[in-house]
């Protein structure tokens, strides 16, 4: 086979690499999306956030996607001993979208990758990754095996690395790095509700918070299925013995609120178990190539920021690379990586001292602060770079200092 030549290689049709491409289909650099499954295939991250419409948006992807009716988030509840924290994006600190989207992923992601294509984006579904090659102007020689098992090499001028967990450049440039968060794992899997109550309960995206690091996603999908899953320290998920189905089962008898309602439901699959999700690397861009979206870094589910952040970078290093071959000077170091992880840290921050319990205590404390909130509401809606609201501009700082002025509250009333 002959080698194919293009500006642009992109590895993987995730949202990253959807969003990737059409914005440079629609900036008129030629690329090439390889993606190793074919769709629809199922993957875990079904809980949007705000921001990420804003790059469907900017890309000409929003129209199809609004056309499947997936079921609305207008915000998100948290549950824990009987208090409810809940957030509506209607109510944040930073201009932006109130709501998106509770998406099964097979048919979300299925509707992106159909639509670049309808743009007129070449891709290759169950076409393979297995090796690439770097000259010294980071141009790239990327070998490729199709499902008939033939190699064929890709030639282009940059890379970018959208394989979500292939980890494909991580793994093959030794970029991998340990992430600084705990060893924290997830068991999930779908029902079908034959029991879903009424009217918004039923449509409710919920964290219910079962023990101080344990917790458990209710995502109600509008096509009557619902997505559930155990998140918790990874000594916590593997102390539970038996078949996953099993496991789970034993796992739902720790949820007061939600036992009665899920417990009779048939499992639409045998749950998965992913164990020590978090990801990171030694860096997020080299000469020809830039990591997007899980292949780059991985936090936590529990703001649902792995699509917003995949999208995020996807687009980020569409634009950066599209500058630079139009001639355009482009800082990698200052505009990918520092803009990037300007984000990330925002949102490690809050990972963190969610599992600290700092910021439970925030989100449990009553009576609510109506500020603090809406600037919380911002963070949680993906809004992690306006620097207006000093729960991000302080992130580090805010969120442990307002956790001890409740501490010292409650010391005063008892
Ligand atoms: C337990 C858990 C719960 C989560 N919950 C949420 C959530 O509620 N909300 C949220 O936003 N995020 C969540 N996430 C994160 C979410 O799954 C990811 O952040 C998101 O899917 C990343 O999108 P992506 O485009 O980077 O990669 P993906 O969507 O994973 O796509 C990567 C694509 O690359 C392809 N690929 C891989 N290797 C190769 C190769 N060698 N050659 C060619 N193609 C390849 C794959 O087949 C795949 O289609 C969760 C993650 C975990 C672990």
């Amino acid at each position: 086979m002959n080698d194919i030549v293009v500006d642009v290689l992109i590895i993987g049709a995730g949202p990253s690499g959807c969003v990737a491409s059409a914005y440079l289909k629609n900036n008129g650099i030629s690329s090439k999306v390889v993606e190793k499954s074919k769709f629809p295939r199922f993957v875990i991250g079904e809980s949007l956030l705000p921001r990420c419409m804003d790059h469907f948006e900017e890309t000409g992807l929003l129209d199809c996607l609004m056309e499947q009716k997936f079921e609305i988030k207008a915000g998100a509840r948290f549950l824990k001993n009987d208090i409810v924290c809940n957030f509506d994006f209607g109510k944040k600190h930073t201009p932006g979208w109130n709501y998106t989207w509770q998406v099964p992923r097979a048919d979300f992601d299925n509707t992106l990758a159909k639509e670049i294509v309808k743009k007129g984006v070449d891709v290759s579904f169950g076409h393979e990754v297995t090796n690439v090659q770097f000259d010294e102007n980071g141009h790239s020689i990327t070998t490729i095996k199709n499902e008939e098992g033939e190699e064929y090499n890709i030639k282009a001028k940059f890379i970018i690395d959208s394989s979500g967990y292939g980890r494909v450049l991580p793994r093959l440039l030794d970029l991998e790095k340990s992430s600084t968060l705990n060893p924290n794992s997830a068991i999930y899997t779908h029902i079908k509700e034959t029991e879903r109550p009424e009217g918004v309960e039923g449509t409710l995206i919920t964290f219910d918070v079962v023990k101080d690091e344990v917790w458990l996603w209710v995502i109600p999908f509008s096509n009557g299925n619902t997505s559930i899953g155990f998140v918790g320290p990874t000594e916590f998920i593997e102390s539970f013995e038996g078949t996953n189905a099993e496991k789970m089962r034993e796992m739902l008898k720790i949820s007061d609120y939600y036992y009665d309602r899920l417990k009779n439901q048939e499992f639409l699959f045998e749950p998965h178990i992913i164990k020590n999700y978090s990801k990171a690397v030694k860096q997020l861009y080299g000469k020809g190539y830039a990591l997007t979206g899980n292949s780059a870094e991985f936090l936590d589910p529990v703001f649902s920021s792995g699509v917003t952040f995949a999208t995020e970078s996807g687009l980020k290093a569409a634009k950066l690379i599209t500058k630079e071959l139009q001639g355009e000077k482009v800082d990698w170091e200052q505009d990918y990586t520092g803009y990037i992880m300007k984000g990330v840290d925002v949102f490690r921050t809050y990972v963190s001292e969610w599992y600290t319990g700092n910021l439970q205590k925030i989100f449990f404390h009553r009576p609510e602060n109506p500020v603090i909130k809406e600037q919380i509401c911002a963070v949680l809606a993906g809004y992690v770079w306006d620097e207006t609201n000093p729960f991000v501009k302080n992130h580090n700082r805010l969120v442990k200092t307002v956790a001890k002025v409740i501490d010292m509250e409650n010391e005063m009333a008892n």
